[in-house]
């Protein structure tokens, strides 16, 4: 019980963080507040670049056999069509009819009860709805001009694969990865930006040679856990949960999650299937294109086998700062401290002036010059000096620089770890040179 409180605390801690230090804002909120949309403030955009940053230097940037793609969000019915989407995209949603909540039938403990009011009995049959947004492109609104936004990145990689093979000049094994927007009708959207109508995904689509799919799906399972536990996801937190045979999709021969114990259990940050040739077959036959690698060893074509990593941005960067949010005890008084890789943290650096008083401002401009290039940057001069470094704790900041009255006399400053909170006295001249040692 004790645990499943400070389990329930921390999603409040977390959601009062980040409305109060500018990582994640309700949507609208000066009229009302859009129900499950979120803008990410000052420091929520920059964890989330960070996030996605990280995603694309091990995913493209480090790979010779992986490049990127960046496709559109509207897209014609054909696509969902051929993809499945169109018929199979959809969540089974039951009515109370008790207290008129609805409720994905999937997602209930007990398919009789209804979790909002507790009533047995009182759920409606189930009815298939359809999660993809649907628009239309120009002026009229009639069913010719019907668009949809895309419910994944999936699908571009796929109808782009033939343009990707013939620029690119890669042959299997061989990637194409893509991060951007995607949107859901969630019925159910909640527990803040764990499930919402509008998200980011990082996915990447893997074509392979169809009989070494195996080996590929286990060697990207591997892959992707060691990047979460390398960006300092604590190993009692993550793991990788084998679907079992009835969760299957039908045409997915292996399908793992790579699941974040959240404050209300375990649940999803990825997936990676094995596909086999299912999205290739389903667009070559409705596009009456050829979407076949053709081997010239062998003098074969083939329809590549592919594995999907998929991974959404916004849940991901939500599961890292609840995995690095800490309270310490120091002195008698409680100090939170994000203990962010320093790659993910918004702020590597903050210059931290001792005083307002003028004659430590050139100095504490020219440290801020040395360091902006290289490094996100905070700039503060407001508030006593414990106060500020307590601030920078909060938001995971990793080094505090402080300008004092001895720096003028001896062109050093006092820099701050933040989790030994030691200090080091540090040579103007070799800040810098310091600052790369920890921080790369
Ligand atoms: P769920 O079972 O939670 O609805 P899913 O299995 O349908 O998710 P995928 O289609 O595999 O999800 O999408 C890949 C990833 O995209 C998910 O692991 C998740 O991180 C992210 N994602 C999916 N739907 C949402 C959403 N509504 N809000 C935020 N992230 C999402």
């Amino acid at each position: 019980m004790a645990e499943n409180d400070a389990q329930a605390g921390l999603f409040d801690k977390i959601v009062n963080l980040s409305k109060r230090r500018g990582f994640v804002f309700q949507s609208a909120e000066i009229y009302g507040g859009f129900r499950s949309t979120y803008d990410y403030g000052p420091l929520g955009v920059l964890l989330l670049r960070n996030v996605k940053d990280a995603w694309w230097r091990s995913m493209v940037q480090l790979r010779h056999d992986i490049v990127g793609l960046d496709a559109s969000v509207l897209s014609p019915p054909a696509v969902w069509e051929a993809s499945g989407h169109l018929s199979n995209f959809t969540d089974p949603l039951v009515d109370c009819t008790n207290c008129h909540t609805r409720h994905r039938l999937d997602k209930l403990d007990d398919p009789d009860v209804c979790p909002s009011c507790g009533t047995s009995g009182s759920l409606t049959e189930a009815r298939e709805f359809n999660l993809m947004f649907r628009t239309h492109a120009g002026p009229m609104l009639e069913s010719a001009a019907e668009v949809y936004l895309r419910p994944e990145t999936a699908q571009g990689m796929f109808i782009n694969f033939a343009n990707v093979l013939q620029t690119s000049r890669k042959r299997p094994p061989f990637g194409i990865a893509q991060i951007g927007k995607s949107f859901r009708n969630e019925i159910t959207p909640g527990n803040f930006v764990f499930r919402t109508r509008e998200f980011e995904q990082m996915e990447m689509e893997f074509f392979v040679p169809p009989a070494e799919s195996p080996q590929w799906y286990d060697y990207w399972c591997k892959e992707r856990m060691e990047w979460y536990r390398d960006l300092g996801m604590p190993a009692d937190k993550l793991r990788l949960r084998p679907h079992g045979e009835d969760e299957l999709s039908h045409y997915s021969t292996g399908t793992s999650d790579v699941e974040f114990l959240f404050p209300w259990g375990w649940d999803e940050l990825e997936g990676i299937a094995n596909r086999g040739d299912y999205d290739l077959k389903q667009h070559a036959e409705h596009s009456g294109e050829r979407l076949e690698y053709f081997d010239q060893a062998t003098n074969e074509h083939y329809v590549p086998h592919v594995i999907e990593p998929a991974a959404g941005a916004t849940r991901t960067a939500m599961a890292f700062l609840m995995a690095a949010y800490h309270e310490d005890e120091v002195n008698d008084d409680t100090r939170v401290v994000l203990r962010l890789d320093p790659r993910l943290a918004p702020y590597k650096v903050a210059v931290l002036p001792l005083s307002k008083k003028d004659a430590l401002t050139p100095t504490a401009h020219e440290i801020f010059d040395i360091v902006k290039g290289r490094w996100m940057a905070d700039y503060d001069e407001t508030q006593a000096i414990g106060k500020r470094y307590r601030r920078q704790d909060e938001v995971g900041t990793p080094y505090c620089v402080t300008v004092d009255f001895d720096t003028l006399d001896d062109r050093a400053v006092t820099v701050r770890d933040r989790d030994t909170m030691d200090q080091d006295r540090v040579s103007i001249d070799r800040l810098e040179e310091y600052l790369g040692e920890r921080l790369g």
